[in-house]
């Protein structure tokens, strides 16, 4: 079996791209049997913004329960538990072992 260099165009970018023998040769013993559909370009952006996502931690919003002030924490706030801000949960923290 032989393969052929190709030219796709890219579904995202439409410019046109080779699929080099090289990589049909490499696709087909992956099993895939699909071409790709975007050029290297494209593909690797996709993957910046879609894989690695360990940007800021989401904070939310929230009044603390002591003193009413904003702040923000880190996680999704339940209801049944109070939420304090940075200082009165210092001050809150329970039990001080020791
Ligand atoms: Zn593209
Ligand atoms: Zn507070």
């Amino acid at each position: 079996m032989s393969f052929q260099d190709k030219e796709i165009q890219c579904s995202e970018c439409s410019n046109s791209f080779t699929f080099t023998a090289k990589e049909q040769e490499f696709f087909a013993s992956k099993g895939y049997t699909n071409e790709p559909k975007r050029c290297p370009t494209c593909r690797q952006a996709r993957r910046m913004d879609g894989g690695d996502r360990r940007g800021p931690r989401k904070m939310t919003a929230t009044v603390c329960a002591e003193c009413g002030q904003a702040t923000e924490v880190p996680f999704e706030p339940r209801d049944d538990r109070p939420v304090y801000c940075a200082t009165c949960y210092a001050k809150n923290r329970p039990n001080k072992t020791r």
